[in-house]
């Protein structure tokens, strides 16, 4: 037996299987209900988002033996035939390769005739926004004037490439990216019934990857089944959709919001030694802020998420907190620009890394500038100031020489040397992390690299005092 794959085994065959598609389904259905269904429709949206099987299950429903009807029998000639693709009266044009005016002449010629034996003749046109220009011409006279017993379809995956005078011709439905939610619930289901394990976090993660469209998760599915037979877990995933694991990319994560700088880069370095590409890096490790600021805002928003990534997510949510971890999210967002415009992606991409990993440093230092409340500093920057020289490895959060320093330091701090303090240290950061990624840092994953590593060093020399020299106080 061959193998047939998911996406057509499981292409739906009535209106209410179309995923994520509510108001589409509705619009159809109420207008096959009432009989007032119009000759030619739009439908547009993302690739793989149910477009042409919506197509078909119109051609069914107009020309099903039980039809006009909303529910299509699927038994009848007209509605297997369908199925098959081999109806006489449904024709399937992909404008993608038959782009010519010829192309189009040639289906004309067609419609003079009566459907063969259905009600309609139902013409469906894929990617129509690909016709010629003189196609789209000869197309208008037959769509303006249309026989009585045509129904066109016309999908596209790019509407704005398709000329007014075509738009206003058609009734117009936009189908919509599918949630991620409804993607993986479909997975699951498919895998419940044709007998295969697909791990909870293994289905999240092909309908995040699948990005709203439901085609693509099932290629991605059989891609899987492919190389992971009855048995998908994250080993697979990271296998065949070049992700890292999810372990990897939250550990890394943890490292930089904690401010462990070297830790991180060098994990972020073995990543992209191991072939990693920096541009998915960049996408994962935003993916893990967000859910992971999602866990800190209130774990019950995330509720699809797996067990084992909840497991792992969790304590990193409690540990920084949702103020930094959006600010943080935020930094991340800006860098994209950097990391598209770069010449090499992965400097860009530890760049990026290290403009990340100075939020604790900097929050810290508002912390100890008496900011306020919700600015305090987290765990995980208070026990990166434990880590600081000279007494590295000493006493608990709070009793470190960093804090022993802000409480005489900030209390002396007019409100503009504050933001002067914070800025230098931004600054000094940002030169810092242009500085180390051209430096070759890989290797650098000891700890007492971790504790000599340069966002350590700048907090120690901004609240050593060099600062000082940038205050604008000093002559009050
Ligand atoms: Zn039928």
């Amino acid at each position: 037996m061959t193998y047939q794959v998911l996406a057509r085994t499981w292409r739906p065959q009535r209106f209410d299987d179309l995923l994520g598609q509510e108001a589409v389904v509705q619009t159809l259905t109420n207008a096959l209900r009432a009989g007032t269904f119009g000759h030619a429709y739009l439908f547009s949206g993302l690739r793989g988002v149910g477009k042409t099987t919506a197509a078909r299950l119109l051609a069914k429903a107009v020309n099903c033996s039980e039809g006009p009807t909303a529910e299509p029998c699927g038994e009848c000639a007209s509605c297997r035939e369908i199925t098959d693709g081999s109806s006489l009266d449904v024709i399937e044009m992909d404008a993608a390769t038959h782009t010519g005016v010829d192309d189009v002449r040639e289906l004309q010629e067609l419609l003079r005739y009566h459907p063969t034996r259905d009600r309609f003749r139902v013409i469906i046109v894929d990617e129509v926004h690909m016709l010629s220009k003189s196609a789209f011409n000869a197309l208008l006279k037959t769509i303006e004037e249309p026989p009585p017993y045509i129904l066109w379809i016309f999908a596209t995956t790019d509407r704005l490439k398709v000329p007014a005078t075509i738009l206003s011709r058609c009734q117009q439905l936009e189908f919509r990216p599918v949630g991620t939610e409804l993607i993986r619930g479909r997975l699951s289901e498919i895998a419940a019934a044709e007998g295969f394990t697909l791990a909870p976090s293994a289905a999240a993660a092909i309908a995040g990857a699948a990005e709203g469209s439901v085609r693509d998760a099932l290629s991605l599915l059989d891609q899987l089944r492919a190389f992971a037979a009855d048995d998908i877990d994250d080993q697979a995933i990271a296998a065949v959709l070049g992700v890292p694991p999810m372990e990897a990319t939250a550990g890394l994560v943890d490292a930089l919001a904690s401010g462990r700088i070297a830790e991180g880069l060098s994990m972020l370095r073995n990543q992209l030694v191991g072939g990693q590409d920096a541009s998915v890096l960049y996408r994962e490790i935003g993916r893990v802020l967000r859910t992971t600021l999602y866990l800190a805002v209130d774990p019950n928003l995330e509720s699809s998420l797996a067990d084992s990534h909840r497991t792992v997510l969790q304590p990193i949510a409690d540990a920084h907190g949702a103020d930094p971890l959006s600010r943080m999210l935020g930094v991340w967002l800006e860098q994209e620009r950097l990391l598209r415009e770069a010449g090499n992606r992965e400097l860009a991409l530890e760049v990026a890394s290290l403009r990340l990993a100075r939020w604790p440093m900097v929050r810290t230092l508002e912390g100890w500038l008496g900011g306020s409340g919700d600015l305090a500093p987290t765990p995980g920057a208070a026990s990166g100031s434990a880590e600081m020289p000279p007494t590295a490895g000493g006493g608990p959060p709070g009793t470190g020489p960093g804090s022993a320093q802000g409480g005489g330091g900030p209390a002396r701090a007019t409100r503009s040397s504050e933001r002067d303090l914070v800025g230098a240290a931004e600054n000094a950061v940002d030169d810092m992390a242009a500085e180390a990624a051209a430096t070759d840092i890989k290797g650098a994953s000891q700890e007492e690299e971790v504790r000599s590593d340069p966002g350590v060093a700048l907090a120690t020399r901004v609240l050593g005092g060099d600062v000082v020299a940038v205050r604008p106080d000093g002559g009050d």
